[in-house]
């Protein structure tokens, strides 16, 4: 089995794992390198006041890293909510540099008409800092779901392309529970109880007992 190389892109700290924790545990499990760029800070305002509260925001997109055995995590500090204020351009180096550094095979991000305008402008950011020019290293681009964004969008998700976490969820689940401050109490979505249900959801969709699901943007074969 030939090693992979993956880049996850994620607009703020716990969307990668919500939308692709348990896929990112199951590289991990083959040998892949998993490298995670994550865009904005994940708080709305950053004052004084809001200054402990990032930290410890970092401090959980760490431990969730160490809890799935990532290989990388870049944080960069771009503003929350607002990334559609940001030249795509400086959104779109970024990418284009963390690619240019790993190699990945494969991209993980977001799906393009999220509910969340951060989510659609870092899924435009990777599309076209992955656009298919001749000897490009990525073949396969993968857009992932987060519960209380995609669902809430009013637009179909529908989903391709299926990996079986079953033996990872416990490594999603701990990896979410490093996010407990940005969960939600269940029947919220963004709940590790929502979380499961949607990984059983998905699984029986796909003849597993827990799954997470993508919408394939392109795949190159050969
Ligand atoms: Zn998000």
């Amino acid at each position: 089995m030939t090693r992979q190389t993956v880049l996850v892109v994620a607009a703020h700290p716990d969307d990668e794992v919500l939308g692709c924790g348990g896929t990112m545990a199951a590289h991990v499990a083959r040998g892949d390198e998993v490298h995670v760029l994550i865009l904005a800070q994940g708080l709305a305002s950053r004052g004084p006041a809001e200054e402990a509260a990032f930290q410890a925001l970092r401090a959980a997109a760490r431990e969730a890293g160490e809890a799935l055995g990532v290989t990388s995590l870049t944080l960069l500090d771009f503003p929350d909510n607002r990334l559609d204020g940001v030249e795509l351009l400086d959104l779109v180096k970024v990418v284009e540099e963390q690619v240019a550094r790993h190699r990945p095979e494969v991209v993980y991000t977001h799906f393009a008409q999220d509910l969340n305008v951060d989510h659609r402008v870092t899924h435009n950011a990777v599309v076209t800092a992955c656009r298919p020019q001749p000897e490009h290293c990525v073949r396969t681009i993968l857009c992932f779901e987060v519960p209380s964004s995609t669902e809430w969008s009013g637009h179909a998700f529908v989903a391709n392309w299926f990996v079986d976490i079953g033996p990872h969820l416990e490594k999603k689940k701990a990896a979410l529970a490093a996010y407990a401050g940005e969960m939600r109490p269940f029947p919220h979505p963004r709940s590790i109880e929502g979380a499961c249900h949607l990984a059983a959801w998905r699984g029986a969709s796909a003849g597993v007992a827990a799954a997470e699901a993508f919408v394939l943007f392109r795949q190159r074969v050969i």
